[in-house]
């Protein structure tokens, strides 16, 4: 029983088990159907969900992605803008430091070379790698303009490494050393660089070689020392013209105010050069000034300058001539090597000339008082008859003034007749008797007097006024002598000078009408040309001289002996004295040259059968000379001056009519 209990129990709780079992089962089944259905809700939810999250974030991430690849699109954009401009930056920089023509190299703070660009490898003779990572100090080697070796602490880039902000070291007529050895001069500019900190980071030094800007500064120089020699120079004699004379004239001041020492100005003028220009042409008187300025240059010292104002002007200044008569002693000998004779183109020339001495401090301080009162001085020495020397004296001073304004005033004199003819007797100096008279001309200035013709007829001549001037003395000269004839007085052969002007325009015909008016014998009338206006050797003068020689003029020729006519020439020309000049009479008795002369022109004189007269007699011995030497009239001052018409009338009136036969 028990077992059966047992079994049954058992079997009860089999059944029961079972059951369990069962109810398990369908317990899991409906646990499972439940959570397959679950799972099919949550499932469909979390595919919604998924589905909605996945909506929202394709949305999203589109958004994202957009903005993303906007952003990204706009970052690369302004990278490569970046890039590509850091890249030109950098290219650049680089073609500029290559390309640059200055010479460009950077170093460290301790002065090692850092950089080197290709313009400053080439202009040191070295590669970029030889100065790479070097000493500066050895890689430039700067030479002073001395020629010394700049030591390394003293080297500009050295220098600039100790260079406060802002400052910068620049070149002083150094030189850079190439590799080489040779060098070059530079011009250079180290500046130093500075870190953010502000403290020294190196240097840069940018240089030039100055070689060739100094080749062709050099060639410019050359040029402007030539166009300098030019502008200051006088081109035909290589003097220094005006300008630099004056220049050099006010240095020369200032060195004698300076030291206290006196100075003298020398104002040089040939006398009668026109003469010489007008009859032998431009060309000889140009090489005859030349001749001129060679002989002058060769007798100053080399302190002394000598320049050339124009025309036969020279001018020259004396320093340190303390001892007064140095100026004195000077101009005497440049006179004398003057009147020596120049031999130009065949032709021998003589020269004279006139000079006027200023002092310095005592005549004038400065260049324009210096100048003027030597050209007032020098006119002087005209006036007082050429070929010699005058110091200044003030009263000159107002003489010269008149002289600039003599043109002017020459213009009016005819007009205002302040002309006057003064007559110099002409003598036969075997029984001293009268045998003609040479018409003088006079300038009665209102404030200068009388003005000899020295003084104004060059500056007629020059103006052209000596044509009017000249017709005026011939009219006057024929008017008073008739006049005198009219008045019983003894008949007198009336020279009268021409001029070139006169005798180039109608000559002739003036003449006719001057004889016409005053109803003077042709006879009476003596012409007296120089020999500059026969030089012309043309058929005309010989034609023009001929018609007034067939009037029954006489032809003589003035100043023989100082022109360069041809005896050959002299000659073919219907001439009837010879007048020798002045310059060789003066010393004729102890000069043996002049006594040469003299006697070689009375000898041509009686070979061609002309009269011979000598001018300037102012003594007995020059007297006996001439009349020994078969001369026989003379007009000077040992028988008379020229004299007023009165007082020649007067002379006239005691001389008895036999003298015209003698003339
Ligand atoms: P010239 O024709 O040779 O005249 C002679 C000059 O010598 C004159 O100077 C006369 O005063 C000067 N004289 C004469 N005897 C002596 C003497 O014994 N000793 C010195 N020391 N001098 C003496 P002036 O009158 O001053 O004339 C100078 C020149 O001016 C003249 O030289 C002549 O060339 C020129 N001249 C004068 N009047 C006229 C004129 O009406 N027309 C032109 N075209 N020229 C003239
Ligand atoms: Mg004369
Ligand atoms: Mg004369």
């Amino acid at each position: 029983e028990d077992r059966i209990e047992l079994l049954r129990q058992r079997m009860v709780l089999e059944k029961s088990l079972q059951e369990s079992y069962a109810g398990l089962e369908s317990l899991n089944v409906a646990l499972a159907q439940l959570t397959q259905s679950r799972l099919d809700v949550l499932g469909k939810q979390a595919e919604l969900w998924l589905e909605y999250a996945l909506e929202k974030i394709k949305n999203g991430a589109l958004v994202v992605l957009t903005v993303f690849v906007i952003i990204g699109a706009v970052i690369s954009l302004l990278v490569r803008r970046q890039v590509r401009h850091i890249f030109l930056l950098q290219r650049d920089k680089e073609l500029i430091l290559d390309a640059a023509g200055d010479g460009i190299v950077g170093v460290d703070k301790r002065g090692r070379v850092t950089f080197v660009n290709p313009a400053a490898a080439q202009m040191l003779g070295s590669e970029t790698h030889e100065l790479l990572h070097r000493d500066v100090a050895q890689a430039i080697p700067v030479i002073l303009a001395n020629g010394e070796n700049v030591m390394e602490q003293d080297h500009p880039v050295y220098q600039t490494l100790r260079l406060k902000k802002g400052f910068s070291a620049r070149s002083d007529l150094e030189s850079f050393r190439r590799r080489d050895g040779t060098m070059f001069s530079v011009e250079y500019v180290a500046t130093p660089l500075f870190g953010a900190a502000g403290q020294h980071e190196g240097a840069v030094l940018i240089f030039k070689d100055l070689t060739e800007q100094q080749q062709a500064e050099q060639r410019l120089e050359e040029k402007k020392q030539l166009l300098d020699h030019m502008s200051n120079h006088d081109s035909l004699t290589g003097l220094p013209n005006r300008r630099l004379f004056k220049d050099r004239l006010y240095h020369a001041i200032e060195r004698s105010r300076r030291k206290f020492n006196d100075m003298s100005v020398l104002f040089i003028d040939l006398d009668r050069f026109k003469k010489i220009n007008d009859s032998l042409g431009h060309e000889v008187g140009d090489k005859l000034l030349v001749a001129v300025a060679n002989r002058l240059q060769s007798h100053l010292r080399r302190s002394d300058t000598l320049a050339r104002l124009g025309g036969d002007e020279f001018v020259l200044i004396l320093e340190e001539s303390s001892r007064s008569h140095l100026a004195a002693v000077m101009a005497r000998n440049l006179l004398n090597e003057l009147s020596k004779v120049f031999d130009v183109d065949s032709h021998r020339l003589f020269v004279t000339a006139s000079i006027g001495i200023s002092r310095y401090p005592h005549d004038a301080q400065d260049v324009t008082g210096l100048m003027s009162s030597a050209d007032a001085a020098m006119y002087h020495a005209k006036s007082r008859g050429r070929n010699n020397f005058q110091y200044y004296a003030p009263e000159m001073n107002g003489r010269a003034q008149e002289f600039l304004e003599m043109e002017t005033q020459l213009r009016d004199a005819l007009e205002q007749e302040q002309f006057e003819i003064y007559y110099q007797p002409q003598y036969d100096m075997r029984d001293n008797t009268l045998v003609g008279a040479e018409a003088l001309l006079r300038w009665n200035h209102p404030r200068l007097g009388l003005v000899p013709p020295g003084d104004f007829i060059t500056l007629a001549e020059e103006t052209g006024l000596i044509v009017p001037i000249g017709k005026w003395v011939l009219a006057q000269a024929c008017r008073q002598n008739q006049d005198w004839i009219n008045d019983g007085l003894t008949p007198v052969r009336i020279a009268v000078n021409i001029s070139i002007a006169q005798f180039r325009s109608d000559l002739s015909q003036t003449v006719e009408e001057v004889l016409d008016q005053s109803g003077m014998a042709p006879q009476l009338l003596e012409l007296e040309i120089t020999e500059s206006m026969l030089m012309e050797d043309d058929e005309n003068t010989i034609l023009l001289l001929n018609s007034l020689k067939e009037k029954g003029l006489h032809i003589s020729i003035d100043d023989f002996g100082t022109g360069y006519s041809s005896l050959s020439y002299l000659r073919r020309l219907p001439v009837d004295k010879l007048k020798i000049d002045r310059s060789f009479i003066t010393d004729v008795v102890h000069n043996e040259s002049d006594a040469a002369i003299a006697g070689s022109i009375i000898a041509l004189g009686q070979n061609m059968d002309l009269r011979v007269l000598a001018e300037g007699v102012e003594n007995e011995a020059q007297r006996d000379f001439l009349v020994q030497h078969q001369c026989y009239i003379a007009q000077g001052f040992f028988y008379a001056r020229p004299m007023n018409a009165e007082d020649f009338a007067e002379l006239l009136g005691k001389h008895h009519s036999e003298t015209m036969e003698k003339s």
